[in-house]
């Protein structure tokens, strides 16, 4: 064995023992994507694993509007490299209108645009906590939040899922050794599809004077007031210090949005690494991002039956045997074993869907499943073949 092969074999070792547990993930190659409908290997399936909730990166006609729009604009607006980071020349145009439209919809609050949602929460959390402070994360967290807050430095204690009384219960034995404190959680949970309860964790944070950080990335679009996400309803009192949504999910384009007080805003600029040292976005996408984010507030249709159809839907797999959490257009069927997920979600394809099985790390171990991720443009009657074909796994 050469040198190098000898290097290697961890890493295929590593890999041998991940497909072994039925966990290994492979790439697939998407030939193309028009609509709802995508085609993997030569078959065209309905898609149920993009958060392309409301269709907006995949509608033909609204792609064409905006490519119309976009030819007149001047290039400075239109191209696809900013060049440098928001800090040096890359700050083009088009941030400040974003930004300026993204404030006014959150009700005056500082907006402040991101490369993309990970950046967001690998950076703003260690720009708000250190050394000295505590962490308080909900076990279901993503991993972008998970790795922020290692990142950060601060103390890391997580609280069982939605289980806010145990989050209260660490702040009273912990908060007063430690100088501040935030509170992180997701509004809906990606993998599981159910909401946080906002209003019991901005009285707590209160209660304990610690910041309340909540990541909308599967809300914005799909939940609240114009589709701007769970926490828009207690904006006006004291609600979240920092929500992030993200451009890439219901939104169709690329790159994330925190909405927080203009103290924080500049905070962040002046010390969030991820935002300091990375090139800013392209214009092109600036550009995509205002337009979507200025349609999706007009969608309350489309969230409407996109929400009705997975309640329904919900129901009907449920009934069939099944354990199917949560109450939002993410539908996760949890399976249990890695093997039965990789299973289920091949039955699935076999119908026609484009479903992959989701197993740890993304969840708990134990826990894997298929996560139905509910569009818009799909009709109840695409999908209500899918609890009969699921109890062939049963
Ligand atoms: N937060 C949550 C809850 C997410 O699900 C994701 C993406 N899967 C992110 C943040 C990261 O956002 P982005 O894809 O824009 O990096």
């Amino acid at each position: 064995m050469s040198r190098s092969d000898e290097r290697l074999r961890p890493f295929r070792e590593g890999l041998e023992a991940i497909e072994a547990g039925g966990g290994r993930r492979v790439l697939w190659n998407i030939q193309s994507r028009e609509g709802k409908h995508l085609t993997v290997n030569g078959r065209r399936l309905i898609d149920l694993s993009s958060n392309d909730y409301l269709g907006l990166a995949s509608d033909a006609e609204t792609a064409r509007e905006f490519f119309t729009r976009l030819a007149e604009a001047p290039l400075s607006r239109r191209s696809m490299g900013s060049g440098a980071s928001r800090l040096l020349s890359g700050n083009s145009a088009g941030y400040a209108d974003l930004e300026a439209e993204i404030s006014s919809a959150y009700g005056g609050r500082a907006a402040l645009v991101f490369a993309s949602g990970y950046h967001a929460n690998t950076g703003i959390i260690p720009a708000l906590v250190e050394k000295g402070d505590i962490i308080l994360s909900d076990r279901l967290n993503h991993a972008s939040i998970i790795d922020g807050a290692r990142l950060s430095g601060a103390e890391r204690a997580v609280f069982g899922h939605r289980d806010y009384d145990e989050a209260e219960a660490i702040l009273s034995t912990r908060r007063a050794k430690s100088r501040r404190a935030l509170i992180a959680t997701e509004s809906i949970f990606s993998m599981d599809g159910d909401a946080a309860d906002l209003s019991r964790l901005a009285e707590i944070a209160r209660r304990y004077d610690a910041l309340l950080y909540v990541d909308e990335a599967h809300a914005v679009g799909v939940f609240g007031e114009r589709g701007l996400g769970l926490c828009i309803r207690n904006l006006s009192e004291e609600g979240a210090d920092v929500i992030v949504g993200t451009f890439g999910k219901a939104l169709g384009g690329h790159g994330a949005f925190a909405v927080t007080d203009p103290v924080i805003r500049d905070w962040i600029i002046n010390r969030c690494r991820t935002f300091i040292f990375s090139t800013a976005l392209p214009p092109a996408i600036l550009e995509w991002n205002r337009f979507a984010f200025n349609r999706m507030q007009q969608m309350n249709e489309h969230r409407r039956r996109l929400l009705e159809n997975a309640a329904a839907l919900r129901r009907a797999v449920i009934e069939a045997g099944f354990d199917a959490p949560g109450a939002s257009q993410i539908l996760p069927v949890i399976l249990g074993g890695n093997h039965r997920a990789v299973r289920a979600a091949e039955i699935l394809r076999e119908e026609g869907y484009f479903v992959l099985p989701i197993r740890p790390p993304t969840v708990p171990e134990g826990s894997a499943r298929l996560r139905l991720s509910l569009r818009s443009d799909i009709d109840l009657d695409e999908v209500l073949a899918i609890p009969q074909a699921l109890k062939r796994v049963l």
